[in-house]
Formats: structure tokens, sequence, C-alpha cells
């Protein structure tokens, strides 16, 4: 590979070579990144908590850039029509591989409309997406800015969504007229509220006449109070707006999110906030996923450059030189740590923008998938789980059918069973690159900052990446921390379609590693059945005490497995995206040129991060099979197990050689080894040993990928300036 991937590489990868509408959209956010947003990092913007006329003209730059108006259908004020989490996903890529708090700017006002877009009646949702859009030439307004208003102060509401203490109350309700409520609310680190003109606030029944809880809208203008706050001290993401509001407003019931029924006297909202924040966030989050995506690949640059450039000026390095050439990269650990941070890179990218591709497939499938329901006269809750698990079972006998059988057409046509195929990998997905990508994206963009040395952790440093560093850590924490997507995890990856589905992946990766055995893919497939495996073994497991191993609060079980189901998921998709890549990329002809280099060092950041994947997942799996027994110990129970030396001298009489097998023997005083107590067994468990075996000797070749890796990293051109200022 000669030089750095360009963008017709990554649209073929990430699949919107054919989206012109996107592709535009790209390079519209990249000027506004790389323009507007660096020279508001590098002027010092990100040193005050307040939001300063600079900060509010990034956000007009967002208008003028079409970026704001992404979020809306064409008849709303928008320019892309349909599904649009690819769309939004890609341009919080783009402003994030400058800033991070530019890219949570622009998502909020989305997260602020996202309850309405989703759950909200047609009026509301047509009306405050068109309020929301950039005005159109000619029109004299400006676009109505929106905050979404869940987390409270302590204690309440925050990981624990269903904890609310902001109250609704019927105010007035007049016969035959529409009720008025009364709203409070007070909210806690909320993005874009400096400047809300609304907002839509979760809240709870304090009134017999209203039942369970819902999501309200609250204008800037309703009668009462609409306190913006004060602004939070955040130490990350300081172009966006933070800060803590308090409510009390009197607003008319018609502001209900998706709207409510009256039934005997109780105004009964349509959706509860759970179910409204449900469908926001589990589209959010990819996004959020994938800021972190850009900052790693970002890094990558400025690392080369800063590497390269190090000893230059110094009197012992000459141009000519090794040391003037290709200075610290002259170190194999230098090159390899960064190839390590690209790897993840690739792999996060890869893993978000596919699963922001599924919710654009999911989302008209959903659709369908209600209007039948509603047909057969089913609108949601237990009906719907009941009537749908039919279509569970086609679509787990789907999974197993071979190419060629007649049925596969019929289940392939069928929009229930499609449905409920993506619904459970999108279940995965989502939380799965919301943290993996943020919290392992985390820790390696410490890594990137500390290629750099000194340098990395000041504020000259080129890609800011110390402050990306620290505002990863809000990505892994903002629309619901890590524990949030483990437990979500927990739950969805025990899903029977999702389980059939990752053995067919296993089976796939197989397929594709005799093909490409240089991606890593057979070995992934190994690491995908030894967690199979470990999850069947778990939930029947018990531990030294008898108690049941695998369930919802025994997080020290459940969460890790959810950890290196992600690491399985990343490698995959990046393994795919490679695959793609070298089919696709011989019709483009700026891509045809280099194509078969980028494809090898692709492959073997693959087979890299496959390795890295594998260890990861054997790691925590060997914890959870053996970490719940108990070490025998130099106790009577134990050394019952073991020989004595009387007893190995009168075997060797018959089977001459035993005792040089035997271990733990237990000597004539009682005497043993000095260790912990006589070795532990594998009852039960030989089959993870025999998978770990495998997968050991499955890593042969992933260090060489990563010496290959490694060799292109040194040579690969780059530049000659960063692609903005420093
Ligand atoms: C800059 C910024 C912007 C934000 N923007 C918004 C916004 O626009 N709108 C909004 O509504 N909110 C917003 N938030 C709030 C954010 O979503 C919450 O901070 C986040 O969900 C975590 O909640 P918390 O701070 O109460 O943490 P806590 O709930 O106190 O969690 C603390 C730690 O305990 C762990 N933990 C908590 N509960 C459990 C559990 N059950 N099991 C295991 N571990 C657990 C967590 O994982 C975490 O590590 C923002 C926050 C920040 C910092």
């Amino acid at each position: 590979m000669l030089t750095l991937p360009g963008d017709a590489v990554r649209q073929i990868q990430w699949r919107f070579a054919d989206r012109y509408d996107l592709q535009m959209l790209v390079q519209s956010a990249r000027g506004v990144a790389r323009g507007t947003v660096a020279h508001m990092v590098a002027s010092g913007e990100r040193n005050s908590h307040e939001w300063t006329p600079a900060k509010n003209e990034m956000l007009e730059a967002f208008d003028r850039a079409g970026i704001t108006a992404a979020f809306m259908e064409p008849e709303e004020g928008g320019f892309i029509s349909g599904p649009k989490n690819l769309a939004l996903s890609l341009a919080a890529f783009e402003l994030a591989w400058v800033d991070g708090g530019a890219a949570t700017a622009s998502l909020a006002g989305f997260l602020a409309l996202a309850p309405i877009h989703e759950r909200g009646t047609a009026e509301q949702s047509c009306h405050y997406k068109v309020l929301s859009a950039p005005p159109q030439p000619g029109e004299d307004r400006k676009p109505w800015r929106g905050a979404f208003v869940l987390t409270e102060p302590i204690p309440y509401v925050g990981v624990d969504t269903g904890m609310l203490s902001g109250k609704v109350r019927v105010s007035g309700w007049r016969h035959d007229e529409e009720p008025w409520l009364q709203v409070e609310k007070r909210g806690r680190f909320i993005t874009n509220i400096a400047f809300a003109n609304f907002v839509t606030a979760a809240v709870t029944s304090d009134d017999s006449r209203i039942k369970g809880s819902c999501v309200v809208i609250l204008e800037e203008t309703d009668e009462g109070t609409f306190d913006h706050g004060t602004p939070t001290k955040k130490l990350v993401h300081q172009l966006s707006s933070t800060g803590d509001p308090i409510f009390n407003l009197k607003v008319p019931a018609s502001r209900i999110v998706g709207g409510y029924t009256i039934k005997d006297g109780v105004i009964v909202p349509n959706f509860n906030h759970s179910e409204v924040i449900e469908a926001v966030f589990r589209r959010t989050r990819v996004a959020v996923g994938l800021m972190t995506a850009a900052k790693l690949l970002s890094a990558v640059e400025p690392v080369i450059r800063y590497q390269r450039e190090r000893f230059r000026g110094a009197e012992s390095a000459r141009p000519g030189t090794v040391r003037y050439e290709q200075g610290i990269q002259q170190r194999e650990d230098a090159l390899h740590r960064l190839v390590d941070v690209w790897a993840t890179g690739e792999a996060a990218a890869s893993l978000g923008f596919a699963t922001a591709r599924l919710f654009d497939e999911l989302d008209p499938i959903e659709k369908q998938k209600s209007a039948i329901l509603a047909e057969r006269g089913i609108a949601g809750g237990r009906a719907e789980i009941k009537a749908l698990r039919e279509s569970e079972e086609r679509a787990i006998a789907f999974l197993g059918m071979r190419d060629g059988d007649p049925r596969r057409e019929e289940l392939a046509a069928d929009p229930l069973v499609q449905f409920v195929l993506k619904d459970a990998v999108a279940n995965v997905l989502c939380p799965a690159t919301k943290l993996w990508n943020t919290g392992h994206g985390a820790n390696l963009m410490r890594e990137a900052v500390s290629l750099m040395g000194g340098y990395g952790i000041t504020e000259d440093c080129p890609g800011f990446l110390a402050s990306k560093w620290m505002d990863a850590q809000l990505e892994a924490t903002y629309e619901g921390p890590e524990a949030v997507q483990r437990r979500q995890l927990t739950v969805t990856m025990t899903s029977e379609v999702f389980l059939a589905e990752l053995r067919a992946w296993a089976a796939e990766m197989r397929r594709i590693a005799s093909t490409h055995p240089g991606t890593g893919a057979c070995t992934l497939a190994t690491a995908m059945r030894m967690w199979l495996w470990t999850l069947e073994h778990l939930q029947k497991a018990t531990d030294a005490s008898g108690n049941k191993l695998y369930h919802g609060q025994r997080q020290g079980v459940t969460f890790p497995l959810a950890d290196a189901l992600c690491w399985l998921l990343a490698s995959r998709q990046q393994i795919l995206d490679v695959l793609e890549l070298e089919q696709r990329g011989t019709s483009d002809a700026s891509v045809a040129d280099g194509l078969s280099g980028t494809v090898k060092f692709f492959s073997d950041l693959c087979h890299v991060q496959a390795a890295q994947a594998a260890g990861e997942v054997s790691r925590i799996c060997a914890e959870l099979v053996f970490g719940y027994n108990e070490h025998p110990l130099w106790d009577e129970h134990g050394c019952s197990k073991c020989f004595s030396s009387a007893e190995l001298d009168e075997l060797e009489e018959t089977m001459p050689g035993i005792a040089a097998m035997a271990k733990d023997v237990i000597g004539p005083n009682g005497n043993h080894p000095l260790k912990a107590g006589p070795c532990a067994g594998c009852t039960g468990a030989s089959d993870f040993l025999q998978l770990q075996n495998k997968l050991c000797s499955c890593l042969s070749g992933s260090r060489l990928a990563k010496d290959r890796a490694a060799e292109t990293v040194s040579k690969v051109m780059i530049p000659e300036a960063l692609d903005y200022p420093a």
C-alpha cells in the first residue's frame, strides 16, 4: 500500500459508493470539521465552559453545510429520504475526526428530535422537524435547537432510567377540552441546553389522572420556568454545551410524545418514557461508537509524521540516513503499537458502520412488521412477542438451510422472518458498538497519545490527540455508560436467533478462511466456537457453592462474556469489509490501481485484530470456566485424589515408569510439592481445553502479519502537511 486509504476505498468498505447524497454529506461535514472546527480548537475555544459566539457560529456552519438538515426528510427541509442512520453516523464520524464536542453538538440536536421522530405523532414529528430545519434560501428565521433531558440530579435517573424524579400533573382539565399539564423536571448534564428552544423531557406521573410515565415536549416560551441552568465544568467535549436546567412549565397534553388516550377519566400516554428512550438510544448510540472509531483512525497520520520526523535537525541525522528518514519508525515496537491502534480503528469503524447500515435496513422492515401485526389486531407488548415466536423458529430454520433449499426463498421473502433476524442482530450490534468502540477505543487512544511522547499530552499535539483520548471517555459514558450496554448484551446475546446467527457466522468465517487464509478468519471461527461453548457451559454450570453462574444479577459472569463477544463482532465485520473492498475495488478505477497492496495490508490488520480478539476471548472464557471452581487444597479431600509414594513404589513393579508420570505425590510424612494444592482437574471442561489448544495453534502467522503491516506503516506515504491545523 503506497498511500493512506482515500475516500474511494472507504466508500466501498463502508458501502456508500453508490450513495452520492452521502458522499456529498461527508465532504461538507469534512469541510466544517477541518475548517471551522479545527480553527476553533486550535485557537483555544475548548478552554471555556461557556457557550461562546464562536461555538454558536459552529452551529450555523452545520446548518449551512447541510449537517443539521441530514436528520429531516425532504418535505421537512432535508435532502435525504428514508432511513438516515448511516448518514448521521458518517457526519458524526467526520466531525469527531477533528473534535468530539463538535460531533456531539450536532448529534444532540438529533437526540432531542429522536423521541419525536421515533414515537411522536405525525403532527409532532412534522412540526418540530420543520422548525428545526435550517432556513431555505430567502427564508428569514432561525432554526429551533433542542435538547434531550433524561438524566437528573443524583440520586435520580442515571444508569437506572426507571428512577425518575421529574413529575407531571394535571393542571387544568375543562370538560370536553384538552387537559393541561404541569411539568416539573430538573436535568443534569444536558447537552445543547444553553441555547435550546425546546426539550424532550422524561417524566413520571404524580397524579392519579395520568398513567405511568411519558416523554413531554417543553418549549422555551411555555408558561412558567424554563431555566437553562449553569454550564457544567466539563473536562471534555467543550465545543458542545452542557448544563443542569430546571423546568416548571404548563403545557397542553398534546405535548406528550406519541399522544395519549383517555380511559375512565385517566390520561394514558401511548408510550411510556422507557419505550420512547429505548427506540431512541438503540439508534443514536451507534453514531457515538463511530465517534471514537474516527479518533483512532485520525491518529494514524499524525503519529506516522511525528515518528518519522522525530530526529530531523540533529547533527547525527543527515538526510538520507535511516535516522533522518525513518526516525522512531526504525524501532519495531513503535510500529507494532501503531498497527494495534490502526487495526482497532478499522475494526471499530467497520462494526459501527455495519450497525448503522443494519438499522437503515431494519427501519422499513420494522414498519412493515408493525403493519402486518396491526392487521392481525396485535399492537406491541406481550401479544407481539407471542406472535413473533413462530417467526423466530422459522428464522432459525432459515439460518440452518443450505443453498438450494426450496424453502429458503420463501423465508427470505417473509418480512416477519427478516424482521426477527435483523432485530436480533441489531439488538446485539448496537450495544456492542457503543461498548467496544468507546471503552476499548478509549484505551487505545491512550496508546496513540503515548506514541507521541511528551508532545502527545500538550495542546500543540497535532491531531489534538490528548483531547480525543479524554473525549473518548465521555463517549463511553453518555447515552448510557458501559454497564448499561453490558446489561443489554447480557439479555440480547442469548436470544436463540442471535446464537443461530453466530453459529452461522463461525461457519462463514471458516469458509472465508479457505479462500482468504491471511485474514485471521479461521482463528476467529475457533474463538467464536469457544465463546459459544463457554456460554452454553456457564448457563448450566454452578460455582463452588452450587450457585447458578449465568443470571442477570451475576455481572461478574455475564459482563465479561459480553465484552468477549464484542471483540468477535468487531473483528468479523473488519474482515467482511476487506472482502468487499477486494471484490468491488476492481470496478473503481481510482481504487483498482493499488488495490492488491491495500487489500493485503488491510488483511494483515484483520489478522492482527483477529489474533487479539481470540486472545481476549480465550483469556476471559478460561477465567469464567475455571475461575468459579474451588482450587483443591492439601487437605484430606484434595490428597485423596493423589498417589502416595508407597502406592507408586508398588505400582512401579507392574507398570514401570508410572512414577515418572505421577504428579502431586504425597510423601511418607504427608509431605507434598510446594504449591497451592494438587493441580485442579478439568472435569466437564475438557472440550474447552481442546478448543483452547486449537486456538493457540490457530494464532500461527498472526505475528508475521503484524510484521508485514508494520513494514507497510514504515513506508506508506503521507501528505506533506496534516489535513487540518494544529
Ligand atoms: C458531557 C455530558 C453530556 C451529557 N448529555 C446528556 C444529555 O444530553 N441528556 C441526558 O439526559 N443525559 C446526558 N448526560 C448524562 C449521561 O447520560 C449520564 O452521565 C450517564 O448515563 C451515566 O449516568 P450517571 O452519571 O448517573 O452515572 P452512574 O449511574 O452514577 O454510574 C457510575 C458508574 O457506576 C456504574 N453503574 C451504575 N449502575 C450500575 C449497574 N446497575 N450495574 C453496574 N454498574 C453500574 C456505571 O457503569 C458507571 O461506571 C450527559 C453526561 C455528560 C457527562
